[in-house]
């Protein structure tokens, strides 16, 4: 069995904060293969809460994102994600 090693902080990508909602809901852009919050509490802490598909999402975020936005939400500090665009790649083609 091979234990890999764990990045370290600061090696590790930020991932990309794209909007702040009304409500101040953060949504952010998953890191390519991300599956935990990297949201900080009032501590500096990691909050490491599960990504969940979410479709609880307000007209704010279909405005934003289109009408049937694949979003994901922490479990516990129900930040908001959008996959990376990098990620499982569709047919269509990624124009910026
Ligand atoms: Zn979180």
């Amino acid at each position: 069995m091979v234990v890999k090693p764990r990045s370290t902080v600061e090696n590790a990508p930020v991932a990309e904060v794209l909007a702040i909602l009304a409500g101040g809901q953060k949504v952010k852009q998953r890191i390519l293969r991300m599956r935990a919050c990297n949201e900080k509490d009032s501590k500096g802490a990691p909050c490491c809460g599960h990504l969940k598909r979410w479709y609880g999402f307000s007209g704010e975020v279909t405005e934003k994102f289109g009408s049937q936005p694949e979003i994901y939400r922490c479990e516990r500090c129900q930040t908001l994600y959008v996959p990376n665009p990098q990620e499982e790649p569709r047919s269509a083609v990624q124009s910026f």
